[in-house]
């Protein structure tokens, strides 16, 4: 097995340490802290696996949301299955809105008709004015 390497040219390699020592002078504990948890968290998310309980596909960690309610600190669902979810419930409410706008149309109307128009209420106001 041959690995490849990308070869960076001398100057830019340089200039990237240069700027990787200032960005490390420049972290403090709390920092750390906070990078320590996202290498910690990048690497257990490509080395845990977990099961959905919607699909029961067993997959990367990778693959389920963060949830700091639960005990693992994941979503039970895998992100595809809550795209699903999420989509069908978006779906819903879409046509819920629908029946409802239906159902109350009539009364938009008698509404309207009762209402005056601009045009109508402009005309008032100009005879009011005279
Ligand atoms: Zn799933």
């Amino acid at each position: 097995m041959t690995t490849k390497v990308k070869q960076i040219p001398e100057e830019e390699a340089e200039i990237f340490v240069k700027f990787l020592e200032k960005l490390i002078a420049s972290i403090d504990d709390k920092d750390l802290e906070k990078i320590q948890k996202m290498v910690h968290d990048m690497y257990r998310g490509f080395h845990s696996e977990k099961r959905c309980y919607k699909c029961g596909v067993t997959r990367s960690t990778m693959y389920f949301h963060k949830d700091s309610s639960r005990y693992d600190g994941l979503c039970a669902m895998c992100r595809f299955c809550v795209a699903e979810k999420t989509a069908i419930e978006s779906e819903k409410r879409r046509e819920v809105t629908k029946e409802w706008r239906e159902a109350h149309e009539y009364e938009s109307k008698e509404h309207k008709a009762k209402s005056m128009s601009r045009k109508e209420r402009r005309e008032q106001i100009l005879k009011g004015a005279k």
